[in-house]
């Protein structure tokens, strides 16, 4: 073994060799050797504001600096207190309580815990049952596993995730319900909501406890909108049912679709919204919940006031201090309007390449969460087969000439559809 170096590290692919990064400046990242890569997709939807912004560094040090750790159970700090008021006054009018978790899987975790409990409290112990979309990702704890439809991710774990149910997300592009756009559209009768009430009513709706769903697809389906009014007719069906609406903004939050949240421009009321990444801009682990206060008034109507749940690094105040200090720079560098600007910029100009080229079927997106669909050929509408991890594979190339992108397959069904996303930081 000697001349060997020992390598301790458990990568993400143990069969390959990562860059080491030593830093970065603004919107690139710069390796070992000096290499720069552009971060064209934020690391994963996190870095919403590039590398190297001082004033976070020396937030989070002059927190760790007073009190590094305090334990919310007995504890609480300042700098809680100012974040979750800041992130409460952009949420929705009625989501009013912030939950803070060290990520996004544990973000959903907590708010299909919550939803149960409220259920429970509320005297309705047998709602349990989770319906989530296919093409959606909500996170890699078995709950939140569970509730997802990374089928690839599932998969590894069959049987014995969750029983929870799946409907199929919109994708008026590739109909997975095969209807035409412009007949569902003009009738008004869409597959992708009768279906959520179909599945509600077979698994009958005393058992159903929430639905949740990213308002703008991420990396399942890479950057994909919903057709306009379907998340109110999602509303009506969860409001019919008692059902708990939980929208996770992990990847959508602050500001990446041009308005603090995406659920804005979707035009309803969650009862829960679950965040993330940008919270922090990726400098610190931060997540968490905004929750309605009608599920807070049950928590402390029908119970003793308290989640039964919790983290020892819920609301740690390093990570806190983190999320307040790149809100301020959201704010000072005017975020939302960039995002507005640059966001249509962006969209024309990969249109202009999908004039070029025969391989980019479709350019969709909101703000500068963007996404490109990959084909064989757009005239003869081949696919890629999945065997050939087209989107991984531009990805790696883009790499060796230093840029990353989010690659992502399976908008189609599951398995087959190749995309990029395209999302720089946000300034
Ligand atoms: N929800 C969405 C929409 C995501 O995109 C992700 C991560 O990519 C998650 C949840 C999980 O977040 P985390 O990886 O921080 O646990």
């Amino acid at each position: 073994m000697d001349g060997i170096k020992k390598d301790y590290v458990f990568h993400r692919d143990l069969k390959k060799e990562y860059p080491i990064i030593t830093h970065g400046v603004g919107v690139y990242l710069i390796d070992e050797n000096g290499k720069k890569y552009l971060d064209a997709c934020s690391g994963a939807v996190a870095a919403n504001l590039g590398h190297g912004i001082i004033s976070i560094g020396e937030s989070m040090a002059e927190q760790a600096k007073k009190a590094a750790f305090v334990h919310t159970m007995r504890f609480e700090t300042k700098a809680l207190h100012e974040l979750a008021e800041t992130i409460g006054k952009m949420a929705p009018i009625h989501l009013n309580k912030v939950y803070f978790t060290t990520g996004g899987s544990e973000a959903n975790e907590s708010a299909l815990k919550l939803a149960r409990q409220f259920h429970r409290d509320a005297g309705r112990p047998q709602k349990h049952i989770v319906i989530g979309r296919w093409q959606s990702y909500h996170g890699n704890t078995i709950g939140s596993l569970s509730a997802g439809g990374d089928v690839k991710r599932r998969h590894a774990y069959t049987p014995n995730l969750l029983n929870y149910a799946h409907v199929y997300s919109p994708y008026c592009h590739r109909c997975p319900y095969d209807r035409q756009k412009n007949d569902c559209l003009s009738k008004q009768n869409w597959t992708c909501v009768t279906d959520i009430e179909k599945t509600i009513l077979e698994l009958g709706p005393e058992n159903v406890s929430a639905f949740i769903a990213e308002p703008i697809v991420g990396s399942q389906q890479g950057a994909v909108p919903p057709p306009p009014g379907y998340f109110e007719k999602v509303r009506e069906l969860c409001d019919r049912y008692e059902i708990v609406l939980i929208i996770d903004e992990v990847m959508t939050g602050f500001g990446r679709t041009g308005t603090n949240f995406a659920t804005e421009q979707i035009g309803i009321e969650p009862d829960i919204i679950t965040f993330g990444k940008g919270v922090s801009a990726g400098y610190a682990p931060l997540a968490g919940m905004i929750v309605h206060d009608r599920l807070i008034d049950g928590l402390i109507q029908n119970s003793d006031g308290k989640f039964i749940h919790g983290y020892t690094y819920s609301g740690h105040p390093v990570a806190v201090a983190a999320g307040l200090a790149a809100l301020e720079v959201y704010e000072q560098e005017m975020v939302l309007e960039n995002v507005k600007k640059q966001g249509p910029y962006l969209v024309n100009r990969l249109l202009e390449l999908k004039q070029k080229h025969s391989y980019i079927s479709d350019v969709r997106g909101k703000g500068l969460l963007i996404g490109i669909e990959l084909v064989k050929d757009r005239k003869h509408d081949l696919l890629f087969d999945p065997s050939e991890k087209a989107a991984e594979r531009l990805n790696g190339i883009a790499i060796e000439l230093g840029a990353v992108f989010y690659p992502g397959s399976g908008a189609i069904d599951g398995t087959k559809g190749e995309h990029l996303i395209i999302s720089p930081p946000l300034n």
